[in-house]
């Protein structure tokens, strides 16, 4: 068997959902599960929903019922699969508006009730596809991820699976596999022991399909997004950027956490038990090879992708006690972890302490508490730009990209080397990120190509 992953963007209308059906018909004979993601934007659209909600009182999700009511219209399906289509379809909508309702009465919203909300997106969107297989002759059913042995801590927002599921998992799938009946399973969702809706974080559909994979040994995972595959870097910013043709898990998880927005940072962790090879391809153009991921890869010239993550506040913590205060960094750390802040980059020297953290942190409560052993100053407006390379290659590696950022004037602010080893990340300023980042392509991996047909002047 394998795994099939489609994105919101590649399910985001009628056409899409007719082309995603031509992309699993080719690769029936090899019994795929599929994992999908809420249409479009819609994800999105209930979080505005529930924002609206909580500030105004007014519950509107027009826009949500609009795209799938259009969607199966669209779809012309025979009578008989739309009328069930609809049966199913509409409970959730009447259950989706009377959550919507609540929130605008009591004006809050939790983190548990988010995740109940926002997973209307996948169970609408596995529906309307089953339904779409079933109309052209392939036996389909849609199923919530709970129902395929999705089960989970009560972590709401980035919920990790319970051991359990892991035998739960292949008990459920693989009987429908072996009916002849092809799964189509909402992404990023599960449930907690108690019951209630939880998610495996934003983007975690890709977890989901990783872990259905692992759990069956699935032959392989295809992850189909709207770009060809991983690239040396963000083609938004470097219109030249590649897509690479293999990629470590390692890699792969390093560029997702710091910016690339291509995969979910924790998607790969299972298939490093199994080597499961994970295939990214574009749903759009389905005949470019795309990215494999896989345990180990030959390396070719001395790195293999730029990305940058903005909006990072950099905190300096100076200690005040002056040198070799032991259980200066234990304070410094257990401060952040009571406050649930997570730190992304870390640099010390003997009396201080750098890190890097998500600006959306409120730091006041950290700030306080860290100031009474130290000097604490926050600067805000950063980006972290990373280089996924050779290791073995690291000095060459990090005087080329000092000389990149000398040669445009940036003063880096701080460096840390991961100890995964692929991983080499810098601080600069947010506004300066863009420069660097296309230096760095234009160095490592030359001028881009000039066309000779382009028209002149
Ligand atoms: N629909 C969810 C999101 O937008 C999950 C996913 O797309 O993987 O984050
Ligand atoms: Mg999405």
């Amino acid at each position: 068997m394998i795994v099939m992953k489609f994105g919101g963007s590649s399910v985001a209308d009628a056409g899409r959902i007719r082309h995603v059906a031509g992309i699993v018909e080719t690769q029936v004979k090899r019994k795929p599960v599929l994992i999908l993601s809420a249409m479009g934007d819609t994800t999105d659209h209930l979080l505005g929903a529930a924002d609206t909600a909580v500030k105004t009182g007014i519950v509107s999700i027009g826009s949500i019922e609009e795209l799938h009511a259009k969607t199966i219209q669209e779809l012309r399906l025979p009578e008989a699969i739309e009328k069930g289509l609809q049966q199913e379809i509409t409970p959730l909508l009447d259950e989706l508006r009377s959550l919507l309702v609540g929130i605008s009465l009591i004006r809050e919203i939790t983190n548990r009730t988010k995740d109940y909300l926002v997973s209307f997106g996948e169970r609408l969107s596995v529906r309307i596809m089953a339904a779409y297989f079933n109309a052209i002759h392939i036996k389909a059913q849609a199923f919530d991820a709970w129902d395929m042995g999705f089960l989970s801590d009560s972590n709401f927002s980035s919920a990790w699976l319970l051991k359990e599921s892991w035998d739960l998992i292949p008990a459920k799938v693989l009987p429908v596999i072996e009916s002849g009946v092809l799964p189509v399973v909402t992404g990023f969702i599960a449930r907690e022991k108690s019951g209630a809706v939880t998610t495996l974080g934003r983007g975690g559909s890709d977890l989901t399909a990783t872990v259905i994979a692992v759990a069956c040994k699935a032959e392989e995972v295809q992850v189909w997004k709207d770009v060809d595959g991983i690239l040396t870097a963000d083609p938004r910013l470097v219109p030249e950027a590649k897509p690479l043709e293999e990629v470590t898990y390692e890699e792969a998880a390093e560029l997702a956490y710091f910016g690339a927005q291509v995969l979910h940072p924790r998607a790969m962790q299972p298939c490093t038990k199994t080597g499961t090879p994970v295939l990214v391809k574009n749903s759009y153009n389905p005949q470019a090879p795309g990215t494999r991921i896989v345990s180990s890869v030959q390396k070719k010239g001395p790195i293999r992708a730029i990305s940058t993550r903005k909006n990072v506040t950099l905190i300096d913590i100076v200690s005040t006690r002056m040198l070799g205060q032991y259980g200066f960094l234990e304070k410094v750390f257990s401060n952040f972890a009571r406050f649930g802040i997570s730190v992304d980059m870390v640099a010390t020297s003997e009396v201080s302490v750098s890190v890097t953290l998500d600006t959306a942190n409120d730091l006041d409560a950290v700030k306080a508490e860290l100031s009474q052993i130290a000097t604490v100053e926050i600067k805000k407006g950063r980006a972290i730009v990373t280089i996924i390379g050779d290791v073995n290659r690291s000095s060459e590696i990090l005087q080329r990209a000092f000389g990149v950022c000398e040669n445009l004037g940036v003063q880096v602010q701080m460096i840390s080397q991961g100890a995964s080893k692929v991983n080499i990340s810098f601080i600069v300023n947010d506004t300066q990120a863009d420069d660097v980042v296309k230096g760095l392509h234009r160095n490592f991996f030359g001028e881009p190509h000039e066309d000779p047909y382009k028209k002149q002047g």
